[in-house]
């Protein structure tokens, strides 16, 4: 990895470089540390341009929730990179770096990576550390690599050891035709992840409270005013929406209908997907409904982005790994666009640790 040229996402902690997870209340937090996946690169050799724009604490799944900047698609700069991770696939699509480190609670490597014809790995969860990762859900954040190959990807999660598990002396044989597999639950999957997702953030967030954690509010005169205002002015609207909700799950009156059933439900979602990878290989998938669509097209619309997430959630309520390949480009869309090609990518899910096994059928299929 000497000399590699990288770009991190940043909610991922580096010793010296203002770290801001996309959050004005962490507008002036400089880590005094590297997060683990930053220290095993940086000790192999790679060298980091920058932090990438994000959706505000992983919150979004098209970089517009960033309260710094929008990312624009390298495709077509009227549309969105994707998100949350959607600064380092438009750099990396961009070949601004060579690769980049994201995150991934429900999405946010695959989604992005499809957006941008790349190739974007979800690992299994607690393949890779979560030291220095600024939390969104801890029970379903994994970082992982984004690039421009499955070798490069195999080489990140290597800490930049050379990947042997790609070189394949024999392929294996998938001239049978895929069997279509049913998986009754998969559709539980979304709302359960949002009422675990936000539930877990609710509590995460807490610690920024301009005290412990984050910007201070200047002038407040007691400490309800500076809690209030601190997270006030700190916090964008998703992130405040998000805290609401996912309080709101777990306060005594609802804990059960709505955390205690989205775990159950998640229990179920495992389960099912384990005893299918039981008999299968892994499972090819789209990643999202739709190619990049247009800045502000979905913005307005909360429940739309959340709907998004559709094929991606599932995969981090079971901690599976999930490639996402590049698989082609398709027209933008009927009328006055025709010309507009935009990639597609497709969704390889592994079995929980079979990284090698995943990443050699996603070499295969590349
Ligand atoms: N889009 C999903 C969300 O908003 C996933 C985000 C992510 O993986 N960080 O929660």
């Amino acid at each position: 990895m000497s000399g590699v040229p990288l770009a991190i996402k940043d909610n991922i902690c580096t010793q010296g470089v203002r770290t801001t997870a996309g959050s004005q209340i962490l507008r002036d937090y400089v880590p005094t540390f590297d997060a683990t996946a930053v220290s095993k690169l940086r000790a192999a050799g790679a060298v980091f341009l920058g932090k990438t724009n994000m959706d505000e604490f992983g919150m979004g799944s098209s970089t517009e929730n960033s309260s710094y900047q929008p990312t624009r698609n390298p495709w077509d700069p009227e549309r969105v990179p994707g998100g949350s991770s959607g600064g380092s696939a438009a750099a990396v699509a961009a070949r601004e770096c060579a690769a980049a480190l994201g995150s991934d609670t429900g999405g946010s490597i695959r989604q992005p990576a499809h957006f941008c014809g790349i190739v974007g790995l979800k690992p299994t969860y607690g393949r890779v550390s979560r030291y220095g990762l600024i939390s969104y859900a801890s029970s379903l954040d994994v970082i992982g690599p984004m690039a421009h190959t499955v070798e490069d990807a195999a080489l990140l999660l290597n800490g930049g050891v050379f990947p042997r598990v790609l070189r394949l002396s024999s392929l294996p044989d998938f001239s049978p035709p895929c069997p279509q597999v049913s998986l009754p639950t998969f559709g539980l999957g979304l709302p359960a992840y949002y009422v675990l997702a936000l539930s877990e953030a609710s509590s995460n967030l807490s610690r920024y409270d301009g005290v412990r954690y984050g910007a201070r509010t200047a002038g407040a005169s007691d400490l309800p005013s500076l809690f209030c205002g601190s997270r006030g002015e700190g916090l964008g609207p998703e992130v405040k929406r998000r805290i609401l909700m996912g309080t709101y799950a777990l306060s005594a009156g609802y804990y059960d209908a709505y955390y205690k059933r989205a775990q159950q439900v998640r229990t179920l979602v495992q389960r099912e997907m384990a005893a299918t990878l039981a008999s299968f290989d892994a499972l090819l998938t789209p990643t999202a409904p739709s190619p990049a669509y247009r800045l502000g097209e979905k913005s307005s619309d909360p429940l739309a982005m959340y709907k998004g997430d559709l094929m991606t959630v599932n995969v981090n309520l079971a901690g599976l790994p999930a490639v996402v390949l590049p698989a082609g480009f398709v027209s933008a869309g009927a009328g006055g666009e025709c010309g507009v090609q935009l990639p597609i990518g497709m969704q390889l899910i592994g079995r929980a640790f079979d990284e090698v096994g995943l990443l050699q059928l996603a070499h295969v299929y590349e």
